[in-house]
């Protein structure tokens, strides 16, 4: 039994960035292009395939469903439409092996550790859930910093 589910940008973000070429809550213009190398899709946590399917860059703050204050940066998302992945129990195969940062939160959005880890995601994982204070985690990719995905308790 895993103690975390795996949570993907939401379905209306993506879209509403699709609908207005804008990012939500900023109005800053999205950008479009053809992925030219590793972009790991937000909603559906698949790689958008580079020289060959498009992606949206922008701003997103990924504590908008969690609290505050906010911490935006930037995040891609296929152009076209994309299944969000949902309920994932398990750590995301594309992203193993990968420098991740593991900052994991609580109440309040208060930082309680942060882990940088190559490998052994998902022990690392439910080894910061162990602290009952903990309540989600985000993964953020270590050598660029931006926001990936978030771990919900369960
Ligand atoms: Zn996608």
């Amino acid at each position: 039994m895993n103690s975390f589910q795996v949570v993907a940008m939401p379905t209306e973000v993506a879209n509403a960035v699709r609908a207005t070429q804008k990012a939500p809550g900023y109005g800053f213009p999205a950008h479009r292009e053809v992925a030219a190398g590793r972009a790991p899709c937000r909603h559906c946590l698949q790689l958008i395939r580079p020289h060959e399917e498009e992606l949206l860059l922008f701003t997103y703050d990924p504590f908008r469903e969690v609290g505050e204050p906010p911490l935006p940066g930037p995040v891609y998302i296929h152009a076209e439409r994309c299944e969000r992945t949902v309920g994932e129990s398990s750590f995301p195969e594309q992203y193993r092996g990968r420098p991740l940062t593991l900052a994991a939160y609580g109440d309040q959005r208060t930082l309680l550790e942060e882990r940088r880890i190559t490998g052994d995601e998902q022990k690392q994982a439910e080894g910061l859930f162990q602290n009952p204070e903990v309540k989600y985690i985000h993964v953020r990719s270590t050598e660029a910093g931006c926001y990936l995905f978030r771990l919900d308790r369960v």
